[in-house]
């Protein structure tokens, strides 16, 4: 806003926004007490230098660097040996959190997505833990299947999993000992093929247990859990390092076929045959988890005419004066699944036209790639045949035909329900069906051709008119599809083999089943119970479950050899649990069916053979809450938390929701009503994913992946890229809103860098300003002057606000609110005025202690807050405190995670609101105050800003009565010239004009909705040599001819302190 100017020099009149979001420009004057203090710590021999020993320089050993490559193994180190963690969790009593691990793959090294996982989980563990919470945290780890990556040439497959799971085996030994396709990987333990297994006796096959194959696969998984589990001890992870669960281990998989048995007795397991995903370029089936979409894929397409061969008889008929060439038109992508089409699908709303195709020339080019030769050879033909097509699409299909359709007749989708035709290839009589909303007319024809065995659509069709009406599934492809030479092509969105980057097919196998019909209510239910962060989540699973009928659930079970009936029931699932808990699931393999069926079986051992089936990944994992949240004593069901990527959503929490609502849900009055029908958490909370700064999807073809390792320890050029640390790395973690898909990159970085050294400067300012504190030197609440009392009211703000952060899983929130806090609250305001009481205010003044005693707060507070997302930094800042911390029950903390959460101070708080308001004031002026300085300092009337004497004005009574009570205050801290860094503030009464001319720079500013002039002339009297302020004072003092009068009484009484040091050290 435009106000009044009053100085011959520009100054600038305007404020805009709110002054504290700006950092004052305090920061580029010459300080005095600090500029004393640190000739002094130069050792210079200045004139000042015989007051040296009397100013109380900040002292500690903790490091201005973080040097953390170092130093956070050894603070990692020193918690191992002191069980840090465990000690914490034995002697916390405020109840269990159980935050419940979802397991990641044992395959390979961890990428920056599993970095972002666990820490977020360490996070809010270590939170708890300040809470006093027992925090029980078991890391778990998915060795089913390892999914290693496809290279080399030594892939092998998994047996247990009809081929859904690779390995590649780099091993020279274990390449050279066998031809690797001769060997089978399943559940982390090497198996050979079951043919090779049958063809030897009784001993040979226990001699081949011990051969060191299966040992070596075991091996293989057991140190990538080893090798993973020390990078996330590197993230400062803390867990139940020495009890991880593996779904490897036997009891694991006896917890998951107990999970299993109990669903198939209650009749929600069924055998069935129905299309997946099938990917030729890997032989397996895949979930719709291992799929990627791509945009890009290039289909062959064909259209296609099937001939018509009756109409309905409720038709009026006339349709038949078409006959007999009147034909559908359909046109597919996947022309390999024509010989499985059981009908071709309309939407009975569409409009359909049955049209005459006519040539636009009768000059056809032949050569190959023009327009014509994609006509086909039916409508070269003489005798042109009607087409039923969509009528939207004629003039698109007229463009790519290059034809002329002309209409012949309008009719509805639903009129053509239950015309038949001629299948293409066996020319036996088909249907034409109403299909759903799918069929549009975006593309194609707008008639679909139905293979129910090779899509999901398509089956939803075929499952609506039943295997009366469109035959049973039929999949007669293999492995690939044979494209016509007609075929054109066709960009689009196609799915593709996560791991080998291949297009899949539909294709029907026999599969097993968990149907959700008898619980899909219950689960329903159990999902509104559980709290989703974020809120929409709720939506995307309750859709999931409410529209899925089943999931697939290969599974170990006995066939009849010539009936091929299974053979399951309560008797072999015991029986077979039994056996796993005991040898693990390779005993499936290795021993026969004569023991591994139930005694009442034995007799017919010889009439059954072993299922080589085995459960779905998902459900592998999806067991954990039976596996390991209901088998450890420290662990409860349900879980607190479970915190997964969004992947998960159709993945571990709608697996472990199913199988957990499928046992415990229903109809058993057995189970404890508490865990009844509750899903296995109570909270879910998912994550986004990670991408590069640009938002670009990491690949190594891109070269912009993020490694966690490098970031820690640095790249392989320490030149290019130096390690950050974990804390970095954690820091990057609590700064981000997970809730979207999140970004790193060089640039944030060293972004994270620059505010974790902000941050240590503020630990290790407060640190080496306590070197000579003693909590009995705290001065109490009421005594303290009023700028203290602010401090601790923003302090507590602070905590409190953090502690919501924390709460509601808002990181985000406690990274700005903190980086604010040291920045705006602490290093611009509090700790700037804060240096002449502690450096030069007397070793045990007033000024200095009650100071002191606004620091403590301020370093024990701050250090436990942050000690969450930064451990070692907290930790390091504890192990360097300058006194001992007693907890309440007397104890003293040795570490940081001891020392809980700080308890709130009420009393701090109610810090009275006119009070804020007036501080608030103070600070705004503060910075305008400054304004003035700067251009002062810029013309040379000043150097230091202690060379300056500001005058203030303002017509607001109030205000001018409370800033005159500070010039001076009671008390030496709340002094106005001390809190704007100057060696006089005069509130004038009224601007005479004389007084305006006499002062050089000045101008008038709006502070709140006040008007304030601020003038400002060279301060009045001469130089303290100690402190450097100006005082009419100096000269005054016989023995201290040099010093103003607040030094004159801090040397006296400092000298009769300590008269021998001073005496020696002059
Ligand atoms: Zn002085």
């Amino acid at each position: 806003m435009a106000v009044m100017q009053s100085s011959p020099c520009k100054v600038i009149l305007q404020r805009t926004g709110s002054s504290l979001r700006k950092i004052t420009s305090g920061d580029v004057f010459y300080r005095g007490p600090s500029m004393a203090a640190k000739k002094a710590a130069q050792g210079q021999k200045e004139e000042e230098g015989r007051y040296r020993h009397t100013v109380n320089l900040p002292k500690t050993t903790f490091g201005m660097r973080a040097n953390a490559l170092v130093r956070e193994p050894e603070i990692q180190k020193l918690w191992d040996e002191h069980q840090v963690f465990k000690r914490v969790v034995d002697k916390n009593d405020g109840g269990n959190f159980v935050l419940h691990d979802g397991p990641p793959y044992a395959n390979g090294v961890l990428h920056i997505g599993h970095a972002l996982n666990k820490i977020l989980k360490d996070i809010i563990n270590r939170y708890k833990l300040l809470r006093n919470y027992k925090v029980h945290f078991v890391p778990g780890w998915d060795c089913h299947g390892l999914p290693i990556e496809l290279k080399g040439k030594y892939h092998l497959d998994c047996c247990l999993c009809s081929l859904r799971c690779q390995m590649t085996l780099s091993d020279p030994n274990l390449a050279a000992t066998a031809n690797p396709r001769d060997l089978y990987i399943g559940h982390g333990v090497l198996l050979l093929p079951p043919p090779f297994l049958q063809s030897l006796d009784q001993d040979a096959k226990k001699d081949l247990t011990s051969l060191n194959l299966r040992a070596m696969a075991a091996k293989f998984a057991k140190e990538t859990v080893k090798a993973q589990m020390s990078s996330f001890q590197r993230f400062g992870v803390w867990a139940d390092w020495n009890n991880p669960y593996l779904t490897l281990d036997p009891e694991y998989e006896a917890a998951q076929i107990e999970v299993f048995g109990e669903m198939a007795l209650k009749g929600y397991i069924y055998r069935g045959r129905k299309p997946v995903h099938w990917s030729p370029s890997s032989r397996t089936a895949l979930a719709e988890a291992e799929l990627e979409y791509q945009e890009h894929h290039v289909s062959r397409s064909i259209y296609a005419l099937f001939k018509i061969v009756t109409a309905p008889s409720t038709n009026d008929g006339s349709l038949e004066e078409f006959f007999p060439d009147l034909c559908l038109a359909i046109w597919t992508t996947t022309p390999w699944t024509i010989p499985a089409n059981a009908a071709v699908a309309v939407n009975a709303r569409l409009e359909y036209a049955v049209v005459e195709a006519k040539l636009l020339s009768e000059n056809v080019p032949t050569s190959a790639g023009n327009e014509k030769r994609r006509l086909g050879n039916v409508l070269k033909e003489p005798k042109k045949p009607f087409l039923i097509v969509a009528l939207d699409l004629l003039p698109t299909l007229e463009t790519k035909w290059g034809i002329k359709l002309n209409i012949k007749k309008t009719l509805f989708g639903s009129d053509l329900e239950n015309c038949r035709y001629a299948h293409p290839i066996n020319n036996t009589e088909c249907p034409v069906v109403v299909g759903g909303d799918y069929i549009t007319t975006e593309s194609g024809t707008g008639l679909v051709h139905t293979a129910p065995g090779h899509g999901q659509e398509d089956y939803v069709t075929w499952l609506k008119y039943g295997p009366k009406k469109l035959g049973s599934l039929y999949s007669p492809v293999d492995d690939d599809g044979k494209f016509t030479e007609e075929a054109g092509q066709f960009k689009h969105k196609y799915p593709y083999d996560w791991r080998t980057k291949k297009p899949t097919i539909f294709r029907a196998t026999e599969q097993w089943f968990a149907s959700l019909e008898g619980f899909r209510e219950a689960a329903m239910d159990a999902i509104g119970h559980v709290k989703w962060i974020p809120a929409q989540a709720e939506n995307r699973i309750s859709a999931m479950i409410s529209s899925r009928s089943e999931w697939g659930l290969p599974i170990p079970v006995f066939y009849h050899v010539t009936s091929k009936e299974p053979l399951m029931n309560k008797e072999t699932i015991d029986h077979v649990k039994s056996i796993i808990a005991e040898k693990g699931s390779d005993a499936w393999y290795y021993m026969t069916v004569k023991d591994l069926l139930p005694e009442k079986y034995r007799s017919k051992a010889s009439e059954y053979e072993k299922g080589t089936d085995t459960m779905d990944v998902w459900f592998d994992s999806g067991s954990s809450w039976a596996a390991v949240l209901g088998k450890r004593d420290s662990l409860s069901f349900p879980a607190d938390l479970y915190l997964e990527g969004t992947d998960q959503h159709r993945g571990w929490f709608q697996s472990s929701l199913l199988t957990s609502i499928a046992t415990k849900g229903i109809g058993v009055e057995s189970i404890n009503p508490v865990t009844r029908g509750r899903a296995p958490y109570s909270s879910v909370l998912t994550h986004g994913f990670v991408l590069d700064e640009k938002r670009n999807k990491m690949s190594k073809f891109l070269g912009n992946v993020v490694n966690p390792r490098d970031v820690i320890e640095g790249g392989q050029n320490q030149k290019e890229a130096s390690g950050y640390g974990a804390d970095i790395l954690r820091l990057w973690v609590s700064s981000v809103d997970y809730t979207d898909d999140v970004t790193i990159g060089p640039n944030i970085l060293r972004q994270m860098s620059d505010i974790y050294r902000k941050l240590r400067g503020t630990l290790r300012y407060l640190l080496s300003n306590l070197h000579d504190w003693d909590v009995e030197n705290a001065v109490s609440y009421h005594e303290l002057p009023m700028i203290d009392r602010h401090a601790l009211f923003q302090l507590e703000n602070v905590v409190k606000n953090m502690r919501e952060g924390y709460e509601s899983y808002q990181f985000y929130k406690i990274f700005q609110i903190i980086q604010r806090f040291v920045t705006v609250d602490l290093s611009n305001f509090y700790f700037d005025v804060a240096k002449d009481r502690l450096y030069v205010g007397g070793t045990a003044s007033f000024t200095r202690r009650s100071c002191q005693t606004i620091l403590a707060a301020q370093l024990l507070s701050l250090t436990r807050v942050i000690a969450p997302i930064l451990p070692h930094l907290a930790e390091d800042v504890w192990q360097h405190l300058p006194f001992k911390y007693t907890t309440e029950d007397g104890s003293v903390a040795k570490f940081v995670f001891e020392a809980k959460w700080p308890a709130l101070n009420d009393k701090w708080l109610e810090f009275p609101a006119e009070e804020i308001d007036f501080w608030g004031k103070v600070l705004e002026l503060r910075t305008e105050v400054n304004k003035v300085l700067e251009v002062a300092r810029t013309e040379k009337l000043i150097g230091s800003s202690l060379e300056a004497k500001v005058y203030l004005h303002t017509s607001d009574v109030s205000l001018a009565s409370r800033l005159l009570e500070m010039c001076p205050a009671g008390n030496d801290a709340d002094n106005l010239h001390r809190i704007f860094l100057t060696s006089q503030v005069e509130v004038v009464s009224s601007l005479g004009n004389e007084l305006v001319e006499t002062i050089q720079h000045s101008g008038e500013y709006l502070v709140g909705e006040d008007r304030v002039w601020i003038g400002v002339s060279r301060a009045e009297g001469s130089k303290c040599e100690r402190c450097w302020n100006y005082s009419t004072q100096v000269g005054s003092f016989v023995e201290h001819p040099t010093l103003c009068s607040r030094c004159f009484n801090v040397v006296v009484a400092d000298t009769q302190l300590m008269p021998p040091m001073a005496a020696v050290t002059i």
